[in-house]
C-alpha cells in the first residue's frame, strides 16, 4: 500500500469518484405521459382504498341478533342489544339474541 502525505491510497482511488446515480426525475418530453399513467394508477389506489373501506364496513356490522338475523355495527352498547331485544323478542333471553353478550 502506498502512503502520501501519511494518507493511505485505496487500491481503486476511482471507485470513490463515482457518483450516485440521482433520480432523473425531470425529463424533456413524454412527461405528459407519465403524469396520465401516474394520474391512472392514483385512481385505481383510490378505487382499492374504497373496496378496502367497504370491506370495514361489512366487518363492523359483527354483532347479529341470533333471533331476527339483523346485524349492528360492533360498536353497539350492550344496552341498545338489549334494548332490541327487549322490543323485538319479549319473549327471548338477551342472551339468546346476542349470546356474545354473555361473559
Ligand atoms: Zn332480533
Amino acid at each position: 500500500m502506498q502512503y502520501v502525505n501519511g494518507v493511505a491510497l485505496t487500491t481503486f482511488p476511482i471507485a470513490k469518484k463515482k457518483k450516485k446515480k440521482k433520480k432523473k426525475k425531470k425529463m424533456g418530453g413524454g412527461n405528459g405521459q407519465k403524469a396520465k399513467m401516474a394520474r391512472e394508477r392514483n385512481l385505481e389506489k383510490q378505487k382499492a382504498a374504497k373496496g378496502s373501506q367497504l370491506d370495514s364496513n361489512k366487518k363492523a356490522m359483527s354483532i347479529q341478533c341470533k333471533v331476527c338475523m339483523q346485524t349492528f355495527i360492533c360498536t353497539t352498547s350492550e344496552v341498545k342489544c338489549k334494548e332490541h331485544a327487549e322490543a323485538r323478542h319479549p319473549k327471548s333471553d338477551l342472551y339468546t339474541c346476542f349470546p356474545h353478550l354473555k361473559k
